[in-house]
């Protein structure tokens, strides 16, 4: 196992640090966070050995198990988030980000249990930029008033956004999505928003969110192999 998950590993760090450079970017600017959702303690922990401390998953019963046999790492939460579910993860202190945060509804649940939690909680906003990409997330055209309403919520902190981008498509137009969020983001911090990260990129198209300028790339299949193992 260790053979393979390090072979992919050191592809995708190659492949991350080469573009990154060819895009005039230092290779820290760009967070590998490697998606364990679907995969098995023992690879998390193989990864874990290397030095990886944060890991994402995307369903709130599977985090909260593996976070029962691995509680000395950080979490990131990706995917959609139930409202009745909130509660769970505000209770973990080693949750580091929530990626997906994809309506006003939910925005204010995590400031309502953040705020009995006694914290601050940071999260992205899940952009949907391609009306057709996904089910999830706001409509781009929507970020500006949702981050002015969001100021009114003081126990969550939006630091960036995010997106997911469609499978089926070839990569100028993964491009262009890519490129639009990134100038929304740059439009937002000129409107006075603190924005620092853009997760963006998965597999199949983080080199493309590299070099439109994906701070996070989350990535799974390249790093674990094939799901279930
Ligand atoms: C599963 C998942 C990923 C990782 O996908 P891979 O194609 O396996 O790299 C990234 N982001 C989200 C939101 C996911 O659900």
């Amino acid at each position: 196992m260790g053979e393979d998950l390090l072979k992919q590993l050191n592809f995708v760090k190659e492949k991350i640090g080469n573009t990154a450079n060819e895009s005039k970017r230092e290779k820290n600017e760009v967070k590998l966070l490697p998606v364990s959702k679907n995969h098995s303690v023992d690879k998390i922990n193989f990864f874990k050995s290397l030095g990886f401390n944060e890991f994402a998953e995307s369903r709130v019963q599977e985090l909260l198990k593996k976070n029962e046999l691995i509680p000395d790492v950080h979490w990131h939460f990706i995917g959609h988030l139930q409202r009745n579910k909130v509660k769970y993860l505000m209770r973990l202190q080693n949750l580091k980000l929530i990626h997906s945060l994809d309506s006003w509804r939910l925005a204010k649940e995590i400031n309502k249990r953040a705020a009995k939690n006694d914290r601050i909680i940071d999260v992205l906003l899940q952009v949907n930029v391609a009306d057709e990409s996904s089910k999830y997330g706001i409509d781009i055209k929507e970020v500006y008033d949702f981050l002015s309403d969001s100021r009114n919520l003081s126990n969550m902190r939006i630091v960036g956004m995010m997106t997911i981008a469609p499978y089926d498509i070839d990569s100028n137009e993964l491009r262009s999505i890519f490129r639009r969020l990134y100038d929304k983001r740059s439009k937002m911090i000129a409107k006075g928003f603190d924005l620092k990260e853009l997760s963006m990129g998965m597999s199949n198209d983080y080199q493309i969110a590299i070099e439109e300028g994906s701070t996070i790339v989350r990535i799974g299949s390249a790093l674990f192999g094939k799901r279930g193992g």
